[in-house]
């Protein structure tokens, strides 16, 4: 078996969303994220997604830059020796931050390794952590802010009634309270609810009292409450909320959950590989999160198929106690890149596909539709 990369190209697509996507920091129409593609010499293929936002509003990284990175140091480094998954993401820890861009180019040598071994890739992750896979993960729904408490609350009859068992809502300082106790109401006490402000409130205004009152409420977490790189500002948060705080957009390395966790910043993680930088980083910070004993869970980033395969094989490890952020393809975009895709069973679970390789196959033709610009990189591997 050959083991070289006999080709790698990096591409730049769009999809169109079903209805926009608003939350915290504005609104989205259309998805453009970057796919990763190597080939070996015996055929066998990797892909990956790098699903940074095309908006440097959630994180600095945004889609072109990570076209940038990937295309132009990313994929080269990454081909410079063995493609065993855990060295390239050795080798991309050269690069520092963009952390999508690196996790998307070690997520199609991940893909790439579970082609050559004929394993699915939730089977290489579990070997690589030493835990059973299980068969099914549970999902939750992550509704937009919308207009009206009425079109929030039909969003979240329509999420209840397909199933997913978690509600997370978008808040923001004014539409908080109001919308929660209105979700609350509508969901009964039993049903688990969460929140995610995206950074949006700030210590030392009267938004401290706002999150104050959402403790009456029993959220699962109040989710990026404050400023995406403020971990003391949430240590200091935690010790007056009795809600647990969940940190999504502050922890973007395995250092960082770390410090995290040792600051009391946070009980509750949102991981999403791609903001961690890859797998590898994920596997890692699974293991931080199991030994403390605390809640971790997948986010999404609204990626393709592509990126969804990876997240949902992560989390069909033990570890991940919440449901993860995974709404189906169907439900956001017109139409996904990989056919057949997965959906949501009727008991709020997806299947995890014991195929090999992605697990789910890539259409062609459908991201040749969607490509708005492509790269090849010449890779030199040196066994
Ligand atoms: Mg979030």
């Amino acid at each position: 078996m050959d083991a070289t990369v006999a080709r790698a190209e990096v591409l730049e697509v769009q999809m169109p969303l079903k209805e926009p996507f608003v939350t915290g920091f504005g609104s989205t129409d259309t998805r453009r994220t970057v796919l990763v593609h190597v080939v070996d010499a015996d055929g066998h293929e990797g892909w990956g997604e790098a699903a940074a936002l095309d908006h440097p509003f959630y994180l600095p990284d945004t889609t072109s830059g990570t076209f940038a990175v990937v295309s132009e140091w990313a994929l080269k480094l990454a081909g410079e020796g063995t493609a065993a998954p855990g060295e390239v993401a050795s080798r991309l820890c050269a690069i520092r931050g963009n952390t999508f861009a690196r996790a998307g180019v070690e997520a199609a040598f991940w893909c790439l390794e579970a082609s050559r071994q004929a394993s699915s890739m939730a089977a290489l992750f579990a070997a690589a952590a030493g835990t059973p896979v299980r068969t099914h993960v549970p999902v939750g729904e992550s509704v937009g802010i919308h207009p009206t408490v009425q079109s929030t609350l039909d969003a979240v009859e329509r999420a209840v009634g397909a199933g997913y068992q978690r509600i997370k809502l978008k808040v923001k300082p004014g539409w908080d309270e109001e919308i929660v106790a209105a979700a609350r109401d509508r969901l009964g006490p039993a049903a688990m609810l969460q929140v995610d402000a995206n950074g949006s409130y700030s210590l030392g205004t009267d938004d401290i009292q706002r999150l104050e009152r959402l403790d009456r409420y029993g959220l699962a977490c109040i989710e990026q409450p404050l400023a995406w790189d403020d971990l003391a500002g949430h240590a200091a948060l935690q010790r007056r909320i009795e809600t647990p705080i969940c940190l999504d957009e502050c922890l973007r390395s395995v250092a960082d959950v770390q410090r995290a966790l040792d600051m009391g910043a946070c009980r509750n993680v949102n991981l999403k590989p791609g903001r961690v930088g890859g797998a590898t980083a994920a596997l890692e910070i699974r293991r931080i999160c199991v030994d403390a004993g605390v809640a971790l869970w997948c986010g999404g980033m609204l990626e393709s198929g592509v990126g969804r395969a990876l997240n949902l094989a992560l989390c069909a490890l033990e570890g991940f106690s919440d449901p993860a952020d995974m709404a189906p393809a169907s439900k956001l975009y017109e139409f996904d890149l990989v056919e057949p895709t997965f959906d949501v069973e009727p008991d709020g679970t997806i299947a995890v596909p014991s195929a090999p390789g992605l697990g789910f196959p890539v259409t062609s033709a459908r991201v040749a539709q969607c490509t708005l610009r492509r790269a090849e990189v010449a890779v030199r591997p040196s066994l």
